[in-house]
């Protein structure tokens, strides 16, 4: 699904951020992306997204490189990929309800369709029943799971993850996961970054690790990380 072929980013300023990167993410798979802070995580989820572009190399989406597609198609790829950050840039003066909504609503689907798929998705978080609610009245972890319900809303075939679990405590920094698990498990593509080897270590996911712009010894099995 997901192809890097000698992927190299520098910033305008000359911040080297990826060199040489090649790496595979298969139709269905969950795997991890870690790295100290400054490896390089972000750019290279920001590469899928097209929010930043490669200086060399290709980037393959479902075998086409995304240098070709013009500027009007990239939303059509972002359509289709979910994405969660840290902070889950979530509308504070808005309700949960209206958060999740958005993706429907800017893909101009009818009220009734919104309200069924909104009502799924924070179902499949475990905030039913909280639609009405302020987000600033959810704890951190509650708030985290809107803005996975807003990622997953319109089923997206990918879900990129930005450090989703570095503001929560162990035992939710799991409940997360199992919930990223769950996705997987119904068909989700999954790429989760994160510096948290220690939530790593405790599944058995592929792990590609990043240091200073360059992929380590190419993709391992957590279990060789677990004393990091
Ligand atoms: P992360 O938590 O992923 O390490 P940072 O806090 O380092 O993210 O960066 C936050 C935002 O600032 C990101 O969008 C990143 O691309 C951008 N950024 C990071 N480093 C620089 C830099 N040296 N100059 C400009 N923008 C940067
Ligand atoms: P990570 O997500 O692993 O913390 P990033 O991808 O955010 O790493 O950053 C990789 C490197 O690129 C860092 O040195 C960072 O300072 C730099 N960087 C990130 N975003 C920008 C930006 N917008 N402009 C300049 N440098 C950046």
């Amino acid at each position: 699904m997901i192809q890097f072929e000698q992927v190299s980013k520098v910033y305008p300023g000359g911040q080297k951020a990826l060199s040489d990167v090649n790496f595979h993410l298969k139709r269905g798979e969950m795997a991890f992306l870690t790295g100290h802070s400054g490896a390089g995580k972000s750019t290279l989820l920001k590469l899928i997204t097209v929010i930043e572009r490669a200086n060399a190399g290709r980037v393959l989406i479902n075998g086409h490189n995304i240098a070709d597609l013009s500027p009007k198609d990239v939303p059509y790829l972002r359509r289709d990929i979910g994405m969660i950050f840290q902070n889950h840039h979530l509308l504070m003066e808005k309700s949960v309800f209206d958060n999740v909504a958005l993706p429907l609503v800017i893909e101009g689907f009818s009220h009734g369709e919104i309200k069924k798929r909104v009502h799924a998705a924070l179902d499949m978080v475990g905030l039913y029943g909280k639609e009405r609610h302020s987000p600033v009245m959810l704890s951190g972890g509650e708030q985290q799971r809107v803005g996975i319900a807003r990622a997953i809303v319109n089923k997206p075939p990918l879900l990129l993850a930005d450090e989703p679990t570095g503001n929560l405590d162990p035992k939710l920094s799991m409940d997360i996961l199992r919930l990223f698990e769950t996705f997987n498990d119904s068909g989700t593509t999954v790429l989760i970054a994160t510096h948290d080897l220690g939530l790593i270590a405790r599944m058995k996911y592929r792990t590609l690790t990043l240091k200073q712009g360059h992929v380590l010894g190419g993709d391992e099995l957590p279990s060789s990380s677990t004393n990091a």
